[in-house]
């Protein structure tokens, strides 16, 4: 089989949990984080430096490599995994949460949303079945469903309706499939609305998709309601499949999320900070740009084996203020192998019975950081 998702071990104390997903393009240890790959490249790394930071799957957005260089391009080039070099498992997002941050005049019908490109203000069109026909030309190894994302806070009305056509859609996704050397993970919306959440997943569940997401949040609310909207969802959502937890987060938020049962990330958090001069550590983040490490001979963390750390905080400063674009490069390395080694830690931990005490030992470290509220948000 393809596709299929073991799980090795569950925490006593909380929902954490340690499994294997399996992919055509090799497995994925999780809980598992996917740098993001906006238009078939992590910003500033090469497919071997992404590698290195212990990265096993990625992420690709559909919206963008549509637009530009277009599916039709990438799959005569061989497909997405080829075309950008990368021989892991890749996983494609729909469009959907684009199509409502990024386009210009969406509007959404039964049949399909139409919008404008950010890029050239062509009229578009992206159905359900559409951004599976995309994603199937781009040949990714997990394919994102097109959900109906709506802006946060939204009355429950439109909330409930948004959610009822994203689980339609859900459904015509699936019968769209034509490959199967891709699954599909549907996308679990319904605002901050406990009752809608759970009414989704158990929706979305009886669809009997691969694997399930948990969308439409890190939009704008608080951590606490994140935190209580996945205390909901997590338990409504089948426990034998990956849940992915759709653009979050912090370091913090990722930890949180892993308690309450989530074993996939992706977010653009440390590839963005990365780029903008701050470094992610056990103590907190490291704004680089800051005076204090002017003359500091110390690496961003010791024991870390990413580029950067093979320099000093004085130099990394010094690229940054003379706009030297390995600074960017250096810190989203060591940004990205940040990640990976918390989660190998996580995993590490699950495997061993200690999530609990791992948990409070990286929330104490970063509680400590008075730079924490400022970088984290
Ligand atoms: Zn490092």
């Amino acid at each position: 089989m393809s596709f299929c998702f073991t799980l090795h071990r569950s925490d006593a104390q909380s929902a954490a949990r340690r499994g294997t997903f399996h992919t055509p393009h090799g497995p994925v240890e999780t809980p598992a984080f996917m740098p993001v790959g906006t238009q078939a490249a992590i910003k500033g790394l090469t497919s071997d430096q992404v590698r290195s930071t212990g990265a096993q799957m990625i992420l690709g957005n559909t919206y963008h490599l549509a637009l530009r260089p277009g599916e039709q391009v990438i799959r005569e080039l061989g497909g997405l995994h080829r075309f950008m070099g990368w021989d892991g498992p890749i996983l494609t997002d729909s469009g959907g949460f684009q199509l409502f941050s990024l386009a210009q005049n969406t509007k959404v019908t039964e049949q399909q949303a139409t919008f404008r490109s950010h890029i050239d203000g062509r009229l578009l069109e992206l159905s359900p079945e559409r951004a599976i026909a995309i994603q199937e030309a781009v040949g990714s190894d997990v394919a994102m469903v097109l959900d109906h994302v709506i802006a946060l806070p939204s009355a429950d009305d439109a909330i409930r309706d948004a959610c009822d056509r994203t689980i339609r859609w859900a459904a015509r996704c699936k019968a769209a499939a034509t490959r199967s050397d891709q699954a599909q993970f549907a996308i679990v919306q319904g605002g901050l609305n406990p009752e809608l959440r759970v009414w989704c997943a158990r929706q979305l569940a009886d669809l009997d998709f691969p694997g399930y997401a948990v969308g439409g949040l890190s939009v704008g609310e608080t951590p606490n309601e994140m935190y209580q909207v996945l205390d909901v969802v997590c338990p409504a959502m089948p426990a034998d499949k990956p849940r992915y937890l759709m653009g979050v987060g912090t370091p913090r938020d990722l930890l949180s999320a892993i308690r309450r049962g989530i074993d996939l990330f992706d977010c653009v958090m440390p590839t963005r900070n990365g780029r903008n001069a701050l470094a992610f550590t056990d103590e907190g983040p490291l704004r680089l740009r800051n005076q204090i490490h002017q003359r500091d001979e110390r690496p961003l963390e010791v024991g870390c084996p990413c580029l950067a750390c093979r320099h000093s905080r004085a130099y990394l400063r010094h690229l940054f203020l003379a706009d030297e674009m390995l600074g960017p490069i250096l810190l989203t390395h060591h940004n990205l192998t940040y990640y990976q080694r918390l989660l190998a830690g996580v995993r590490q931990a699950v495997e061993q019975d200690r999530f609990g005490e791992y948990f409070d030992q990286k929330m104490q470290g970063w509680n400590k950081s008075a730079e924490l509220k400022a970088a984290g948000d």
